[in-house]
């Protein structure tokens, strides 16, 4: 039997999974984030008893990032320009197939939620373009396009989009190391406990966080449907596990686009297009499983690698 690897590698943890779908997984690990080399050995660790068993037939990654997705550039598969100590230019990809000696599958950590979301779920099989926002630690956007999640230049890094911030209502000058009051600087989890002095789930219903939080992230999801016309919205990640919070943000996406785009999933339908991860938290680890099971056999990627 063929078992596929998924990796979803985080800021904070990482999470290894074996299986070959959502109703077959056989184990599941997680391991804080700590220095590269330390972290890498407890995931190959994880996965080296299937790959010298002979199951395991490739491995999927869903990264933070930014990462280097160009299969032609010498550091493919680094992740790049990250803030996070010590894993600026860590060969990530490389690292991981070197150990392993399977095919590796790459991609930024929601992308891969996207792309999960979308092989995984049938109803959202050719939902096309399709798009996933989450709204966590940090804030990233997903995009599929043509059945394969969208890179271009280098990926989609919406999260940064600049917002309009009004500092009458909101003085808070954000957390974006490189651009202070974007999208993610302003409405990300390290935001919302930065500007209010608690994490976001200790802030109850009545807080004007909340009203201010639906505010940039609807504002978010207009923008991004102005820009890449997606068939469904997934809304995912921490915060928008609050209570209510898709629900709010739904009603203000229509408020603000105003009736600009005209669509009736928009105006009578639109709790069936922006909708909470079917697969909950496990989006990027099965997105990675996925990526993993298209990868071509072992053998024609082996054959050109040196031992
Ligand atoms: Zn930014």
């Amino acid at each position: 039997m063929k078992l596929f690897g998924g990796i979803e590698s985080g800021g904070t943890k990482f999470v290894c999974m074996i299986g070959d779908g959502p109703d077959h997984l056989l184990k599941e690990e997680r391991f804080p984030t700590t220095l590269p080399h330390e972290t890498i050995d407890r995931v190959a660790g994880f996965f080296l008893p299937y790959a010298e068993s002979g199951e395991l037939a490739a491995v999927g990654i869903a990264s933070f990032g930014p990462l280097d997705l160009n299969p032609e550039s010498p550091t493919y598969g680094y992740i790049t320009t990250t803030p996070k100590a010590g894993w600026s230019q860590v060969n990530l990809h490389g690292e991981i197939q070197r150990r392993l000696h399977v095919p590796v599958a790459l991609d930024t950590d929601v992308n891969a939620a996207a792309f999960g979301e979308q092989y995984w779920i049938p109803e959202n099989r050719f939902l096309d373009p399709f798009l996933y926002l989450t709204v966590g630690t940090g804030i990233g956007v997903g995009v599929i396009v043509n059945g394969s999640p969208l890179h271009g230049l280098i990926h989609a890094e919406a999260g940064h989009f600049a917002l309009p911030h009004n500092w009458q209502k909101d003085p808070f000058p954000g957390v974006c190391p490189y651009h202070g009051d974007c999208l993610e600087g302003l409405a990300s989890g390290v935001a919302m406990s930065k500007r209010w002095g608690q994490s976001p789930e200790c802030l109850p219903d009545s807080h004007p966080a909340w009203d201010l939080e639906s505010d940039y992230i609807a504002f978010a999801l207009a923008d991004l449907i102005y820009a890449y016309s997606p068939k469904r919205i997934i809304l995912g990640g921490g915060v928008s596990q609050h209570p209510g919070f898709h629900q709010t943000v739904r009603r203000k996406v229509n408020q603000f686009m105003n009736g600009y785009v005209q669509s009736s999933l928009l105006s009578d339908r639109i709790d069936e297009y922006i909708l909470p991860p079917a697969l909950g938290h496990r989006s990027g680890g099965l997105g990675a499983i996925a990526m993993a099971s298209l990868m071509q056999p072992a053998g024609e990627v082996l054959a050109d690698q040196s031992h």
